[in-house]
C-alpha cells in the first residue's frame, strides 16, 4: 500500500501514519522528521533547513525530493509506505510521479485530512517536544507523566519555533496558497479521498481505513 497522508500542519498526519505502521509495517516518511533530525545533529541540511523551518518557510523543492528519492529507494519500502509532508508543492507532486515510475512503483491514494484552522492552531500551541528524542506530547491531549519532561529520557520540553502562534499562522497560509492545490492534482488522478481529521486518533483512523480499503 502506497499511501501520501495531505494535510494541513497539526492535522494529525504524523499520529495515523504511525498508527497505520503499527497495523501493516509499512513506514512513514515524513521530510519533516528528516529534517528536524537534520537539525539536532547539526548536519549540513539541518544547517541550511532549520531557519527556513523555524520561520514557517518551505525547504526548497530540490532538497526534500532528494531526500525523499533516497528514502524511497530502501529495502524496507517495498511493501509500502505513508508519505507524510511530502509533496507540498506541484513540483514535489511531479517529481514524486518522475521518480514512482522510475521504481515502478505507483500511488494507492492520496488521504486529505481536513481541519478547520481555528483547531489547527489550537493543536499546535499545546504542542510541546522533546530535544532530545524528538518524543511528541501536547499539554492537553496526551500530557508527559511529568509535565514539561520527556517520558523517555527527563529532558525539558519545548515548544517547536514552528509551533509558536505567528508561524502556525504563515504555515497555514502557505499550505492554502501552495499545499491544497494538491487536492485538485490528486482528484484528478482519481486517487484523492477526504476525510474528516476532527475527532479521537482513534475514530479518525477507523474513517482512514474505509478511505483506503483496509477496515
Ligand atoms: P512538518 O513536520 O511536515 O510540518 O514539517 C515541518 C517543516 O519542515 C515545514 O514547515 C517545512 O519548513 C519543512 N518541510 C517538511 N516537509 C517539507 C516539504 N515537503 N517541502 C518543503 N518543506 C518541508
Amino acid at each position: 500500500m502506497n499511501l501520501i497522508l495531505l494535510g494541513p500542519p497539526n492535522a494529525g498526519k504524523g499520529t495515523q501514519a504511525k498508527k497505520l505502521y503499527a497495523d501493516f509495517k509499512i513506514p512513514q516518511i515524513s521530510t519533516g522528521d528528516i529534517l528536524r533530525k537534520a537539525v539536532r545533529e547539526g548536519t549540513e541540511l539541518g544547517k541550511l533547513a532549520g531557519p527556513l523551518m523555524a520561520a514557517g518557510a518551505y525547504v526548497p523543492d530540490e532538497i526534500v525530493i532528494g531526500i525523499v528519492e533516497e528514502r524511497l529507494k530502501e529495502p524496507d519500502v517495498a511493501p509500502g509506505f505513508i508519505l507524510d509532508g511530502f509533496p507540498r508543492t506541484t513540483p514535489q507532486a511531479e517529481a514524486l510521479e518522475r521518480m514512482l515510475a522510475k521504481l515502478g512503483k505507483k500511488l494507492d491514494a492520496v488521504v486529505s485530512l481536513e481541519v478547520p484552522h481555528e483547531k489547527l492552531i489550537e493543536r499546535g500551541s499545546g504542542r510541546r517536544s522533546c530535544p532530545v528524542c524528538g518524543s511528541v506530547y501536547h499539554v492537553f491531549q496526551s500530557p508527559p507523566k511529568r509535565a514539561g519532561f520527556c517520558d523517555k529520557d527527563g529532558a525539558s520540553l519545548t515548544q517547536r519555533e514552528d509551533d509558536k502562534a505567528e508561524v502556525i499562522e504563515k504555515r497555514l497560509k502557505k499550505y492554502d496558497a501552495e499545499t491544497a492545490p494538491l487536492k485538485q492534482f490528486y482528484a484528478q488522478r482519481g486517487l484523492l479521498k477526504s476525510i474528516d481529521g476532527v475527532g479521537s486518533p482513534e475514530g479518525i483512523y477507523e474513517e482512514l481505513k474505509k478511505a483506503v480499503g483496509k477496515a
